[in-house]
């Protein structure tokens, strides 16, 4: 396995690959891996010809007073996983490489990250799309893997390669959980075993949404209003959005139908927690005559 932290040899590497006719699958993270980014690599291996992985905490993408400088980070652990599930190249490189001096190159879609995660973390987006656009130019993947984990992240990276013509398809996998339901996180990390025990409510809040969506329930404010009450019967958990929205403008939905994205984000002490399931009305198939 190759592990690069400066660009240049990876690109070479790039280089080599392509004239092999081979494909490549990309997966970025930041590190601190867990089965939830070990399944994306397991699927662009199984995927295509050469896997990069890349393992790059983000400074662009945390506001000033959120978690950057004590973001958990295990790099040695990190390319022991990479090893183990088959990537094929590592690219860690350090921030100085990816943001050269007098950096002022940004890329930003605009509207949907202004909603749901985007209201309380003004310019996160804008530091995902940047930072993914360079990394895409570097690493020229076929294909690029991400987490349906961070839903909107997902959408408005799909939505950026649609709209600006990136030669790049974009894959997004489930959901990864642990046993019992909490989506896993490189930030489950900082939660005490009593507020690990509250984070399960998250999980219970969607599963709640979607018993009341099997039922029969299609108002967005009767769902959101159940799922509010079972959280705030949990004390020490503060909401910061639930929110039922279309999956291509994020727009709020007020009578389910097609599919919607149920997203909830809450802190749990100095923890911020996202998770979000998926609701579909049944399409009405046409008989085939
Ligand atoms: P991160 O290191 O948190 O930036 O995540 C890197 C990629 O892994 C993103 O595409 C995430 O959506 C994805 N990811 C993180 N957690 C999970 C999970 N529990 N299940 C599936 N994908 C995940």
């Amino acid at each position: 396995m190759q592990i690069h932290r400066t660009t240049k040899p990876l690109v070479e590497s790039i280089e080599k690959i392509k004239k092999e006719d081979k494909s490549i699958g990309f997966v970025p993270t930041m590190g601190c891996l867990h089965e939830g980014h070990l399944s994306l690599i397991r699927k662009a291996c199984k995927d295509t010809d050469w896997v990069v992985a890349s393992i790059f905490v983000n400074p662009i993408q945390f506001g000033p007073k959120e978690d950057f400088k004590k973001y958990p980070r295990d790099f040695k652990r990190d390319i022991e996983l990479c090893r183990i599930n088959g990537v094929d190249g590592v690219f860690m490189p350090q921030t100085k490489s990816i943001y050269e001096k007098g950096f002022s190159s940004f890329v930003n879609v605009e509207n949907i990250t202004d909603r749901l995660c985007g209201e309380s973390r003004p310019g996160h987006f804008r530091g995902v799309t940047t930072v993914v656009t360079k990394l895409f130019n570097i690493v020229q993947p076929d294909i690029a893997y991400f987490g349906q984990k961070d839903a909107q992240q997902a959408i408005v990276i799909k939505k950026m390669v649609e709209e600006l013509s990136m030669p790049v398809k974009i894959e997004v996998a489930p959901i990864v959980r642990e046993k019992d339901g909490l989506a896993m996180s490189s930030r489950n990390a900082y939660l005490t075993k009593n507020e690990r025990k509250k984070a399960l409510t998250l999980y219970r809040s969607l599963q709640m949404a979607k018993t009341l969506f099997k039922k029969g329930e299609r108002d967005s404010r009767a769902i959101i209003h159940a799922m509010r009450q079972l959280i705030h019967a949990e004390p020490g958990i503060k909401i910061e959005y639930i929110s039922i929205v279309d999956t291509q403008e994020l727009s709020f939905v007020r009578r389910i139908s097609g599919e919607v994205l149920v997203a909830v984000a809450v802190w749990i002490g100095k923890t911020r927690l996202i998770d979000n399931a998926i609701l579909e009305t049944r399409k009405v198939r046409k008989e085939r005559g």
